[in-house]
């Protein structure tokens, strides 16, 4: 007779809880995901609003280049199939400051033509960043298996595929992006280089992420983010995995220091051999599991906002009819100053969806713009009412449309707003802490969070987030499921090899 299968339930349908379903079921085990919301992805997700579709994630997706480990793991939970077409993106984006417009482009040689013609003086400067950029597109996260499980050869072998990153680190990896930029004469290149990440993350960051552009490991999938956490429950569902959409959970079953199982909000209570906690670690820790069982090392960075930060946005969706607005992607640009969240803003970016042709009527396009916005504004957007929320919302989409008609008259007349969503708007939908759809920003001099994705105190329960690995993203979330997985088949010794 066959021993019945040993079953996993993971709380929580984003990437990490379907890559933990997918690699679940492929390790074997029975496997069941509860999702609170009608519909899985979390935060990789899109809306529609009057004919448009919103997409709210992928602005790109670490892990597209053929033949790299990631791509394999993209490919293992369905997101990217062979054929996947991406966005036809030339630029990773444009910074205007005053009259002068400077692009970081996919071709890293144009760039480097453009930022030297646009700053002869910041030659030396502009040199090193290009030299570095190219070192930093070696940079591959492991994926086989947890870090902490790594052996000497694992090192090895993944310090000789990354042979030229501790020049990065070494270069960049103590300085922060006001820092860099500092180093700049130009004003343009200054504004150039603290636009995309916020401007507390450590510089080596944003290298590595536009050398994913550059290096073509980091393109759009076409279709957007809510069709790739759908491809995603497709093969969960095709592998015969049960998702269970609509069903909050209210607590994790813990018996004799052991997960047991978890109790829906409807009370519904579902045994496991292994819980899964794929929500936002925050959730887990306060409404999930109990807050005691959050060690110091969690406790020390949730309180300490200044060494850890966290950043959300205040966003605002338009369909234009009027083909581009002015050239192609994101382009940051000056504005005359407003508050949202309370927060000064003097510069805002808006992005462009004309490379998704589908996402609105013919004719026209959906752009979007976005505000970064930290703890403070989300403070501040929780302590309103339900009428003031509403109000501030209105307020910011006057003052938005209002500077995007100055920066691109074009628009003037073409210009229908869609929808406005806020740091309290992820908090809602996915429970995010805070509002905070990344993890924490690593800073210069303050160790990267990470943590093994274990609950000190409680045996059979694993935590698949993103939240386990700065700065958090999808190729976190995605390692973070499988990761988790490999450790629960590795304590049932089974066999790892399709993993
Ligand atoms: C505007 C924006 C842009 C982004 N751009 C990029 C990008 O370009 N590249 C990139 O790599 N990443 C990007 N990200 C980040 C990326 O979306 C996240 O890192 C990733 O989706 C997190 O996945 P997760 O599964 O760890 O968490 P989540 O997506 O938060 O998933 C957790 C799930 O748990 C559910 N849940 C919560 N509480 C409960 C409960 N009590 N019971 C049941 N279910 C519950 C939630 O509804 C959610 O579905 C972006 C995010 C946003 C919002």
């Amino acid at each position: 007779m066959s021993e019945s299968k040993k079953k996993i339930v993971i709380v929580g349908g984003g990437i990490a809880g379907l890559a933990a379903g997918i690699y679940g079921r492929l390790a074997d085990y029975e496997v069941e995901i509860y999702e609170k919301n009608p519909v899985a992805g979390g935060e990789c997700m899109g809306w529609n609003r009057k004919g448009c579709h919103i997409d709210n994630c992928i602005h790109w997706l670490t892990g597209t280049k053929k033949g790299t480990a990631l791509r394999k793991v993209w490919e293992t939970v369905g997101a990217l199939e062979e054929h996947t077409e991406f966005a036809d993106c030339d630029s990773f984006y444009t910074s205007i400051t005053g009259n002068f417009r400077v692009t970081l482009w996919k071709d890293l040689e144009r760039t480097k033509e453009e930022l030297l013609k646009l700053s002869p003086e910041d030659e030396k400067e502009i040199k090193k960043f290009i030299e570095h950029v190219k070192y930093a597109s070696e940079c591959e996260m492991p994926v086989e298996k947890p870090m902490d499980a790594m052996g000497i050869s694992d090192y090895i072998h993944m310090g000789a595929s990354m042979a030229d990153m501790p020049k990065v680190m070494k270069e960049y990896g103590s300085i922060d992006l006001q820092e860099m930029a500092g180093r700049f004469k130009h004003p343009a290149l200054k504004a150039l280089f603290t636009d995309y990440l916020p401007r507390e993350y450590v510089a080596s960051s944003f290298l590595v992420s536009y050398a994913t552009i550059v290096s073509g490991n980091g393109e759009i999938p076409l279709g957007g983010s809510l069709a790739m956490a759908n491809r995603m429950v497709k093969r969960f569902q095709q592998l015969g995995g049960k998702l269970h959409c609509n069903t909050p959970v209210r607590r994790i079953l813990i018996k004799n220091r052991k997960a047991v199982g978890i109790e829906t909000a409807a009370q519904k209570v579902v045994l496991a051999d292994y819980v899964i906690s794929s929500v936002d670690t925050m959730e887990m820790f306060c409404n999930l599991i109990g807050k005691m069982y959050m060690d110091a090392k969690w406790q020390s960075c949730y309180a300490n906002t200044d060494k850890y930060p966290l950043f959300s946005a205040v966003q605002a969706a338009f369909m234009v009819d009027c083909g581009t607005y002015d050239g192609k992607g994101t382009i940051f640009f000056d504005c005359v100053p407003f508050e949202t969240g309370g927060r000064n803003v003097t510069r805002i970016s808006v992005k462009g969806y004309d490379y998704e042709p589908e996402f609105a009527p013919e004719g026209k396009m959906v752009v979007q713009v976005n505000i970064p916005q930290f703890d403070k504004e989300y403070l501040y957007w929780k302590g309103l009412t339900k009428e003031e929320y509403e109000n501030q919302k209105k307020e910011a989409v006057r003052a938005i449309e209002e500077r995007l008609l100055v920066q691109f008259p074009k628009l003037r007349g073409h210009m229908e707003f869609l929808d406005c969503w806020t740091p309290i708007t992820y908090e809602r939908y996915c429970n995010a802490y805070h509002g905070s759809y990344m993890s924490f920003i690593t800073k210069k001099g303050v160790k990267s969070f990470r943590v093994r994705g274990l609950v000190k105190g409680i045996r059979n329960l694993y935590i698949a987030s993103q939240w386990i690995m700065a700065p958090g993203g999808l190729p976190v979330a995605v390692t973070a499921g499988k990761f988790a997985i490999w450790r629960i088949a590795r304590k049932d010794r089974k066999m790892l090899e399709k993993m």
